[in-house]
């Protein structure tokens, strides 16, 4: 949760203020106006998400994209471990 607070009263505009929370998949800002996030709402992960795409279209939260990581660390680490007991060097 944050607070954001834009004002434009230089140029003629107004004093904005409102609250913010951060996107579950990409940790963007989403204001929150009148106690709603702008925002899609995502039901697995129990929170806001932003509106851009793909965060408002299926569940992608950071940590399964770190899970998703891993498993690409773990694969790259196996395939060099047999490229070595084949007698290759990878450089
Ligand atoms: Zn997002
Ligand atoms: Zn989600």
């Amino acid at each position: 949760m944050g607070y954001a607070k834009i004002d434009d009263r230089v140029s003629g505009g107004k004093l904005v203020e409102y609250d913010t929370c951060a996107c579950r998949h990409c940790s963007a800002v989403i204001k929150i106006v009148k106690r709603q996030p702008q925002g899609a709402y995502c039901m697995p992960c129990g929170g806001p998400v932003c509106n851009r795409a793909p965060c408002n279209t299926r569940c992608r939260p950071m940590e399964q994209r770190v899970e998703r990581f891993k498993r690409v660390v773990e694969q790259q680490r196996r395939s060099t471990a047999f490229a070595q007991a084949a007698g290759l060097q990878m450089r």
